[in-house]
C-alpha cells in the first residue's frame, strides 16, 4: 500500500531519536506596543514556550519606542520577532533597511529569536555580521501560500536556508490535499539542523498537532479564536489541552476522525480525553479528505494506527480496508479503520450497536417491555435516510426482528436499501402522510437539522404525531428540531449523542485494545456539551 511519499519511510527514523520538545508559539498580533506586550503576559499563563511578537501589525510602530516596551525586561516569555513584509504575507509595507534596523535592535534588546525571510537573508546578514548576539538565534523563513512543493524541492529549499547560516530552518507552505502534509512530516525527520515546518489551511492542520512526532521545533497556536496569524491555526489552549502536545513524541499513535467537513465532529474532545485517562500514548486529530484512497496509501505507517469515518466516506471505506467484519459489509459501511500489526486495514461498523442499542434503551426505560426480547421487536422502524447511518439503523433494526421502511431523497437509493433489507421504500412527500399504524419508531440518519442548519427538521410536527419514538443520529445540537417537537407530541426521544457515545466507546475498545470504563467513558462525553473548544470548521 505504501507510495513513494508514504509517512511508513519516516516513521522508522522519527522512532528512533526524540529530540527537544516541540515549543507552544503564541503569535501576538496587537495593535499597540503596550497591548502586544500584555498578549505575551497571556501566552505565558496559557502555558506557552515563546510568543511571537508581530512587529509588522503595530500600528504607528517606532522601533526605538516602542520595542523596549514590548520586549520590556523580567519577561515571561522568550520572544520571537518577526516583521514581515507584505510581500511575503505580512502587513509591513516599508524599505527593508528600516526594517532590518528594527530586527537588529531587538536582537539588541534581548529578543531570543529574530524571523527574517530567505529571499533577503543575505542582505540581513551581512548587516548583523558580528552584530548578532550569542543568544539570539536567527529563523530564516520561507512562504508559499498557493502549495506544498515535492520533497525534493523541500528538500533543496532546507539546503537553501542552511546554506544563509541561519539557525532555525522555517518553511510554511500550504496544503491543497492532505497528503502534501506528508512531504512536510518527511522532511522535519530529515532535517538535520532545528526545523519550523507547517503547512497552512484546513487541509493541512494535523502538521500543526503532528509536528511533535516527526521533530518540529515549534507549531504555533493562537491566543484565542479569532486571533489566528495563518489559516486553520488552533488555539494554544487546544493543542495544550484537547491535543495533550506536550505528550506527543516519536512513539505516539495517531488515530483520528476521517470526513469532510470534519470540523464539527466531537470526536477528537471525547477520543483524546479518553486516551488521556487510561494513559493511552496516542492523539486523535481530525483528518479533512478529499480521496480516501490516496489518503490510506499516503499515511500507511504502523503509526497511524486507526480511523473514524465519517461523511461522506464510510461507504468507500468498504472497498478502502483489506478486511471487512461481516457485519460493516452486510451493512455496506464502515464507520472504524483498524490497521492490524501486519499492516492490513480491517473495517468496522460500531455505528450499528451503538445506535439500535440506544433506541433499545430508550424504549425499555419508557414502555413495559420484555427483558428477553429487543423492544424493537415487530415493531414498524421508519428509517429516514439510506447512506451510511441509515444502512446501519436499517441493518441493525431488521436484526432485531423490526419491519423496517427506508425513506430517502434520492428514491433510488432509498429502493436499493429497502430491497436489500426486504421492507417498502418511501418518498420524504410519502413519508408526511404514511400513518399504516400506532407505534411507530422513526430514525433520521440524515443531516437535516444539524448545526449550523439547527432551523430544519426531516418529517413536519404534523406528521411526527404518529411516532410512539423518535431517534435522531444528529447530535450537534443535541436536541435537534425534529426531537424538540416530538418530544412536544408525546414520543420517546433518544438523541443521536447517546449513539455518538455508545459507538465512540466501541470505537475506543478497537483503537487501544482496552476494555472501556462506561462510566468513565460516559462522564467525559458529558462533559462535552460544556466544553467551548472545537476548531474551526475543517
Ligand atoms: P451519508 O452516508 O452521506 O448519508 C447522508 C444521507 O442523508 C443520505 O441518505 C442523503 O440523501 C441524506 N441527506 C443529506 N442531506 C439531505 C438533505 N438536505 N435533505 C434530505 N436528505 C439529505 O451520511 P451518514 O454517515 O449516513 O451520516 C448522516 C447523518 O448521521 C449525519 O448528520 C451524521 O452526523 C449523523 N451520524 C451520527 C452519528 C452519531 O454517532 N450520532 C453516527 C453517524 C452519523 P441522498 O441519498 O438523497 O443524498
Amino acid at each position: 500500500m505504501a507510495t513513494a511519499m508514504s509517512v511508513s519511510a519516516v516513521t522508522p527514523a522519527a522512532a528512533a531519536v526524540a529530540g527537544p520538545r516541540t515549543m507552544v508559539c503564541v503569535p501576538a498580533t496587537a495593535r499597540a506596543p503596550r497591548e502586544m506586550a500584555e498578549e505575551l503576559a497571556a501566552a505565558a499563563a496559557l502555558g506557552a514556550d515563546v510568543a511571537e511578537l508581530r512587529l509588522d501589525c503595530l500600528i504607528g510602530f517606532a522601533p526605538r519606542r516602542d520595542l523596549p516596551v514590548i520586549l520590556a525586561k523580567p519577561r515571561p516569555l522568550p520572544a520571537l520577532v518577526t516583521y514581515r513584509p507584505k510581500w511575503e504575507g505580512g502587513e509591513y509595507e516599508g524599505d527593508d533597511e528600516s526594517r532590518f534596523e528594527a530586527l537588529l535592535l531587538a536582537m539588541e534588546l534581548g529578543a531570543e529569536y529574530v524571523d527574517v525571510e530567505l529571499k533577503v537573508a543575505d542582505k540581513f546578514m551581512k548587516l548583523i555580521s558580528g552584530r548578532k548576539p550569542d543568544n539570539c538565534k536567527l529563523i530564516v523563513s520561507s512562504h508559499n501560500y498557493e502549495s506544498t512543493p515535492s520533497s525534493e524541492e523541500l528538500a533543496n529549499l532546507v539546503a537553501q536556508i542552511q546554506a544563509t547560516g541561519a539557525d532555525i530552518v522555517k518553511i510554511a507552505t500550504t496544503a491543497t490535499e492532505i497528503v502534501d502534509v506528508a512531504k512536510m512530516f518527511q522532511i522535519l525527520v530529515h532535517c538535520q539542523v532545528p526545523i519550523i515546518g507547517l503547512v497552512m489551511n484546513d487541509r493541512g492542520f494535523i502538521s500543526r498537532v503532528l509536528c511533535p512526532k516527526y521533530g518540529g521545533l515549534l507549531t504555533f497556536g493562537s491566543l484565542k479564536k479569532g486571533k489566528e496569524s495563518a489559516p486553520a491555526q488552533p488555539t494554544a489552549a487546544e493543542l495544550i489541552n484537547l491535543y495533550n502536545i506536550r505528550q506527543i513524541g516519536p512513539d505516539t499513535k495517531v488515530f483520528g476522525i476521517i470526513g469532510k467537513p470534519v470540523g464539527h465532529s466531537k470526536s477528537p474532545i471525547l477520543h483524546n480525553e479518553a486516551f488521556r485517562s487510561v494513559g493511552f500514548n496516542a492523539v486523535y486529530v481530525p483528518f479533512l479528505v478529499d480521496d480516501l484512497a490516496k489518503f490510506l496509501n499516503t499515511y500507511s505507517s504502523p503509526d497511524f494506527a486507526g480511523f473514524s469515518c465519517t461523511i461522506p466516506h464510510k461507504e468507500a471505506a468498504v472497498r478502502c480496508c483489506d478486511e471487512v467484519d461481516p457485519i460493516a459489509r452486510a451493512i455496506g459501511a464502515v464507520n472504524t479503520i483498524i490497521r492490524r500489526p501486519d499492516g492490513k486495514l480491517v473495517g468496522y461498523n460500531t455505528d450499528y450497536v451503538g445506535a439500535i442499542s440506544a433506541i433499545e434503551d430508550g424504549i425499555r426505560a419508557s414502555e413495559q417491555t420484555d427483558p428477553d426480547t429487543s423492544p424493537l421487536a415487530g415493531r414498524l422502524f421508519v428509517v429516514i435516510g439510506a447512506g451510511g447511518a441509515g444502512k446501519a439503523l436499517a441493518y441493525g433494526a431488521k436484526e432485531k426482528g423490526a419491519r423496517v421502511v427506508i425513506a430517502n431523497r434520492t428514491f433510488a437509493r432509498a429502493q436499493e436499501l429497502a430491497n436489500l433489507i426486504g421492507g417498502p421504500a418511501l418518498t420524504l412527500a410519502d413519508l408526511e402522510n404514511y400513518h399504516p399504524e400506532e407505534g411507530m419508531i422513526l430514525a433520521n440518519t440524515t443531516a437535516i437539522g444539524m448545526h449550523p442548519n439547527v432551523n430544519e427538521t426531516p418529517l413536519s410536527k404534523q406528521a411526527l404525531k404518529s411516532y410512539a419514538v423518535v431517534f435522531d443520529a444528529v447530535y450537534t445540537p443535541k436536541e435537534t428540531r425534529l426531537l424538540r417537537e416530538a418530544a412536544e407530541c408525546g414520543a420517546t426521544v433518544v438523541s443521536g449523542l447517546e449513539m455518538f457515545i455508545r459507538q465512540a466507546m466501541g470505537q475506543f475498545e478497537h483503537f487501544t485494545g482496552m476494555p472501556v470504563d462506561d462510566y468513565k467513558f460516559r462522564a467525559i462525553a458529558s462533559s462535552l456539551d460544556n466544553r467551548n473548544t472545537m476548531k474551526p470548521r475543517l
